[in-house]
């Protein structure tokens, strides 16, 4: 049975060969070989691979044909797909090569003639096809190879703009979130920096709160009614609380709640170094430095809360932004602006705004002998900068006759 097949197959190759002349004789064509294929499947492609292509020939009908290609005996031959198939056929050393398609990946094979065209799009074929011509073809190939690596290039070119692009586009909107947000929380009334201020307060761990009639609360009290007039948002609510604790220390929350520590109403020189202290406390909350804390720790969380109109929500992330980092420091930028905002409010309170910095003076001298109580200190570095900013802008100001304060700092003092 199969001997019967082989000596069948070799009488079919005989039967092709002598078509394949009578063919040529007919057409006249030396160059290229096409043929009448009845029996494909006798067909033996000589190549380790197939591929699949087309044929452009007049003899199809319509015109074209997709193929299954082959390389065998220096030849590239084509067989159509249709029925019944066709096979045609260019020898290697003939083969005109173009490049086509889309992004030139298409290689085609043309009779010098133009007439018969054998096309295939497939990676690989080039390679076979430089390799079974024994690089006859290696010129035109290595242009296809050329164009292929500048669509590479291209490729990546065009990647790498577009991750670029996308970079910058995060870059630019994320800042661009933070700083609508910072201008959206500078928007906000400053009820949203009461109601921070007042449940960050709430739920502070504290020394004992002295009475609102205690003479140290009274003293704080009555200054910060001096000083109240001259605050740069009228509408906003001072709350001072004394607090039970030997640290000197005083701190503002968002709102206007100012927490003053009983250790530096002992301390204190006078009540003037006091109202300094408070000024500066004051201003922190009228520039709204806690708010712009808040936004700059949430960024873009407080940007969406914002957008999205949820204010209970950076309330309550407000008040725990608040209890912990406002108490640690503000920037050196928010010290120097509180600093020459109290001196102002002090000067227009007819207070002499050269208590504050000898408040600065009078901590950097006991630093020796109260390192650890030195809180309020700890978080307003750079003392000696300070001072010589807060005296070279009380130059500036509205010359005024100071008042010395009429409170009894002593009898305070004494009550602790
Ligand atoms: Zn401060």
């Amino acid at each position: 049975m199969g001997r019967i097949a082989i000596l069948d197959r070799i009488e079919h190759e005989h039967e092709h060969e002598n078509r394949d002349a009578e063919y040529e004789k007919k057409q006249h064509r030396s160059e290229s070989h096409v043929l009448l294929q009845r029996n494909p499947a006798m067909v033996m492609p000589a190549s380790r691979e197939s591929f699949q292509g087309g044929v452009f020939h007049a003899s199809i009908p319509g015109g074209r044909s997709g193929a299954t290609l082959s390389i065998a005996r220096g030849e590239l031959i084509a067989d159509t797909i249709s029925e019944p198939s066709l096979r045609f056929s260019i020898p290697l050393n003939q083969c005109q090569i173009d490049l086509g398609g889309a992004s030139n990946r298409m290689v085609f094979c043309r009779t010098k003639e133009g007439d018969l065209t054998i096309f295939c799009e497939e990676k690989n074929f080039a390679k076979e096809l430089d390799f079974q011509s024994g690089g006859m073809l290696a010129g035109p190939l290595k242009q296809l190879k050329k164009g292929l690596a500048a669509d590479a290039n291209r490729f990546r070119f065009w990647l790498t703009l577009s991750a670029v692009a996308c970079a910058l586009l995060l870059f630019v909107g994320y800042f661009g979130v933070l700083w609508t947000a910072k201008i959206a929380i500078r928007a906000l009334p400053v009820s949203v920096d009461e109601k921070i201020g007042t449940m960050a307060f709430s739920g502070m761990e504290m020394g004992r709160k002295l009475e609102a009639n205690h003479p140290a609360s009274r003293l704080v009290q009555e200054i910060v009614d001096k000083l109240k007039p001259h605050a740069s948002i009228p509408e906003l609510k001072f709350k001072v609380t004394v607090v039970e604790d030997k640290d000197i220390n005083a701190f503002a929350l968002p709102g206007g709640q100012i927490v003053v520590f009983t250790g530096l109403i002992k301390e204190a020189k006078s009540a003037e170094q006091i109202a300094g202290v408070l000024a500066h406390e004051m201003s922190h909350a009228t520039l709204r430095h806690g708010i712009e804390r808040v936004s700059q720790s949430l960024g873009i969380v407080a940007a969406i809360q914002i957008m999205v109109g949820d204010v209970g929500g950076l309330v309550a992330l407000g008040a725990q932004v608040a209890q912990t980092s406002i108490l640690t420091s503000y920037s050196r930028a928010a010290e120097t602006e509180a600093d020459l905002e109290g001196a102002r409010m002090l000067n227009a309170a007819k207070i002499d705004p050269k208590a504050m910095a000898d408040f600065f003076e009078m901590l950097k001298e006991k630093m020796g002998d109260l390192p650890d109580a030195m809180a309020w200190i700890s978080t307003h570095p750079q003392h000696e900068t300070r001072v010589q900013s807060i005296q070279n802008h009380q130059k500036k100001l509205p010359v005024v006759q100071y008042e010395p304060l009429q409170l009894d700092l002593k009898a305070a003092q004494d009550a602790l």
